[in-house]
Formats: C-alpha cells, sequence, structure tokens
C-alpha cells in the first residue's frame, strides 16, 4: 500500500477561504477581528512563529499588533501588557508566544490572560471546560489534527487513537478533544509515553497513530499496522550539511518508509504545521464572532 498524502498547506488554504468569509460579514457589521500578540526577546524561532501568524491573520483580514517587548523586560510589564490587550476592545484575542525567557513565569502570564481572549486556548479555565466539554476555544495544534482528519476523509469517529506524548499543548488536549461524546470526535483514545511499555505493541493497534514526541523518527515502518492513518505532529531540526540553513526539518515518524504501508500520512513541513496558524485564525474569528453576537 502507497499512502495517501495528507497535505495540512491545502486544508489550510481551504479554511483561510473560509474564514475571510466570516471575517467580510463580521466587517460588514463593522467589526474587525483583531489580535494581539506579545512577543519577549527576539529568539530566531519565535520571531519566525510570530511573523507566521501575522501573516495569515493579514491574509484574512484580522487586525494584528505584535508588541515586541526586550529579553530582560521584568515579569511585571508582561503582566502590564497582557492586562493592556485584555482590555482594549479591539483585540478578540490575545497571546503570549512561547516559550517565554526563564525569569517570566510561563504560568503566571497564562493565567492573566482572559479566558474569553486566550486564542492559543492555555488558560486553565479553558483546560478545564474542554475536559468538561463545555463550549471553549480549542487548543490549536491538536484542534489542527482533528480537522486535518475529518476533512482528508479520515473521521476519528469509533476509531482507536494511539498518541503518542502527553504535553500540555498536544497529547493531553488531542485526547480530551478526541474522547468527545461528539461528531468529529468520540474515538477510542490511548496515550503513550516514556513509561510506556512495550511501544511498538500498542502502536500497532492503531487505527490512527498520531506522533507528538519531539523525537525524530521514533515512530518506525514495524510500530505501524497496515492501513493506519499516521498524523506526525513532530517537528525536529536535524543537521544536513547539503541544506542551505545547515539543518533540515523532519518529524517524529520515519515518513520514507511508513508511507509504502500507511493508507494516509501527513509530511513534515507541510502537515500538521500550517494547521495550527490557520486554526489559531479560527479561534481569533470566533472570538470576533462571540462578541459581535
Ligand atoms: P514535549 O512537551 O517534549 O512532549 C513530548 C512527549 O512525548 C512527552 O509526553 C514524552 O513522554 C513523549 N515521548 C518522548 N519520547 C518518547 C518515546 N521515545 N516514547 C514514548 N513517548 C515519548 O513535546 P510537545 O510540545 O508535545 O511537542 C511534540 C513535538 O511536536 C515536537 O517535535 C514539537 O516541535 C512539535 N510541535 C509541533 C507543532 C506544530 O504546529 N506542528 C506544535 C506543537 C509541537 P514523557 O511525558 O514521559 O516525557
Amino acid at each position: 500500500m502507497i499512502a495517501k498524502i495528507i497535505r495540512g498547506s491545502e486544508i489550510a488554504a481551504q479554511i483561510q477561504e473560509e474564514l475571510k468569509e466570516r471575517v467580510k460579514k463580521l466587517k460588514e457589521r463593522g467589526v474587525t477581528p483583531g489580535l494581539g500578540v506579545v512577543l519577549v526577546g527576539q529568539d530566531p524561532a519565535s520571531v519566525s512563529y510570530v511573523t507566521a501568524k501575522a501573516k495569515a491573520a493579514a491574509e484574512i483580514g484580522i487586525y494584528e499588533e505584535t508588541i515586541n517587548l526586550p529579553a530582560d523586560v521584568p515579569e511585571e510589564e508582561v503582566l502590564k501588557t497582557v492586562d493592556r490587550l485584555n482590555r482594549d476592545p479591539k483585540f478578540h484575542g490575545v497571546l503570549v508566544q512561547l516559550p517565554l525567557l526563564k525569569h517570566v513565569s510561563t504560568e503566571k502570564v497564562i493565567n492573566y490572560i482572559s479566558p474569553e481572549k486566550d486564542v492559543d486556548a492555555f488558560h486553565p479555565v479553558n483546560v478545564g471546560k474542554l475536559l468538561r466539554g463545555e463550549p471553549c476555544p480549542l487548543p490549536c495544534t491538536p484542534h489542527g489534527v482533528q480537522e486535518l482528519l475529518i476533512r482528508s476523509g479520515y473521521s476519528p469517529e469509533g476509531k482507536h487513537v494511539v498518541i503518542c506524548g502527553r504535553s500540555n499543548i498536544v497529547g493531553k488536549p488531542l485526547a480530551a478533544i478526541l474522547m468527545q461524546k461528539k461528531k468529529g470526535a468520540n474515538a477510542t483514545v490511548t496515550i503513550c509515553h516514556t513509561g510506556t511499555k512495550d511501544l511498538p505493541s500498542i502502536t500497532r493497534q492503531a487505527d490512527i497513530l498520531v506522533a507528538a514526541m519531539g523525537s525524530p523518527k521514533a515512530i518506525t515502518a514495524d510500530m505501524v499496522r497496515e492501513g493506519t492513518v499516521v498524523i506526525d505532529v513532530g517537528v525536529n531540526r536535524v543537521e544536513d550539511p547539503t541544506a542551505a540553513r545547515g539543518f533540515r526539518l523532519v518529524g517524529d515518524s520515519d515518513f520514507e518508509t511508513i508511507k509504502e504501508k500507511a493508507a494516509a500520512i501527513t509530511p513534515v513541513p507541510g502537515g500538521v504545521g500550517p494547521m495550527t496558524v490557520i486554526m489559531l485564525m479560527m479561534n481569533t474569528v470566533e472570538a470576533a464572532e462571540r462578541v459581535a453576537g
């Protein structure tokens, strides 16, 4: 079997068109969705993520403003900036680019974001609502994985989804989303981690296997049953002297060998990555729609 390649970039482009329409309708009602982004310092990876978010917002018609604070800014100043964005009705979504520098508490900053404007959906109130199945913004990467599955014709409903990774931003919320008794979810979910015994025996039971481990090519072909759908969330830099930048990006699964056996697989890059950004835009548009009534 040769796997179908699930191109997140194409699905994200479809969603972008849908969001443009929704933004147009909001603007007709006098509401321009606004996204406020706080960036502390100039870490190159963070700068590139923030730039991608600003570009995506501009393409959809969302007003975006990035507040770049210096790397040595006191924590108090970060909190004040978040507070200012929370209070400003121009912004329907507020996010702080992670990771933060050591002297600024990530927990404190996330807790400071107004839950209504929390478009990353990391605030404990939203995490709790997600687990309880109450309406709330959904965290972007796991929500992107769900959309990717549904829109490519591999609905997780009734399927056994094995997720490798239990982080607060990917593994755990993805399990919470897919186990809900809801359309596009209702899956049987197994979560694996470094404490899991005999990982391959579990991954081989998956109808849908999600790799979110942060470990290059950790999922090998022998860990995948014929006909499985493999979603690779991992983004890892590996040295490559032939590449212009001296490195290339690989996922957490061994794409080349797994594609010979899986029913479908996402590439890295161009798979889950573009979905994360577009789901952030969706959360911002939804927050504006809530305000518009
Ligand atoms: P993380 O916080 O480092 O968590 C990794 C998880 O994988 C942990 O739960 C860890 O288990 C588990 N794990 C690691 N190696 C394992 C192994 N050999 N066997 C079984 N479990 C293993 O990472 P993350 O933030 O969730 O991110 C995961 C990957 O996704 C990274 O490559 C990251 O760059 C990428 N990512 C991509 C996007 C995107 O938009 N495409 C967004 C977010 C993250 P323990 O809990 O036992 O340590």
